[in-house]
């Protein structure tokens, strides 16, 4: 894999990267380990609390987290997995929290996700993450994690927000076919 870290961009929709399903990585090879770090780079300068690896144009299982008060960290996830229950074991309640994609500039959506998140993972040194939270944080996971799937807000909103934000879509398939 041969990547420039430094020419990394964040792309936005409707770049075809991110609905590609991404492909496990190595955390051991070195282009993986600069790639997080600028990852850690853009996403800061960008204001965000989580970049996947496909919004930078690679369909890699890795994104990084910075979730402010939920979890204020630099953390990478290389080839993470998520559990979906309550720390019970129980089917997690879902709830309703507005979320916005650095790759959807403009673009707000009411996400209904579950409540409870459990994620395992491993880090840039090879050693396992394993981590549970509830509400903002386990919601930055899987918001995260739908990336590397290549799922978007988008395809989560509800009738409603897909009438408010149908002209931003719009303009961003237009910028994007300019
Ligand atoms: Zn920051
Ligand atoms: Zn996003």
């Amino acid at each position: 894999m041969d990547v420039d870290p430094a020419s990394l961009r964040i792309v936005r929709y409707p770049d075809p990267v991110l609905r590609r399903r991404a492909e496990a990585v190595d955390p051991a090879d070195e282009s993986v380990r600069a790639v997080a770090r600028r990852m850690v780079e853009l996403m800061h300068e960008a204001d965000g609390v989580g970049l996947a690896a496909p919004q930078v144009g690679l369909p890699w299982r890795l994104f990084v987290t910075n979730a402010g008060e939920a979890d204020p960290i630099d953390r990478v996830f290389v080839n993470p997995v998520l559990t979906l229950t309550s720390p019970a074991g129980e089917p997690s309640p879902l709830e309703i929290m507005e979320e916005g994609c650095l790759s959807l500039p403009g673009i707000h959506a009411d996400v209904r996700r579950p409540r409870h998140a459990a994620i395992e993972a491993v880090d840039l040194e090879g050693d396992p993450v394993s981590m549970a939270a509830e509400g903002f944080l386990a919601r930055v996971w899987q918001h995260e994690f739908d990336h590397l799937e290549g799922v978007l807000i988008i395809d989560r909103m509800g009738p409603k927000d897909r009438m408010v934000n149908r002209r931003s879509i719009k303009d961003l398939e237009l910028s994007f076919e300019a």
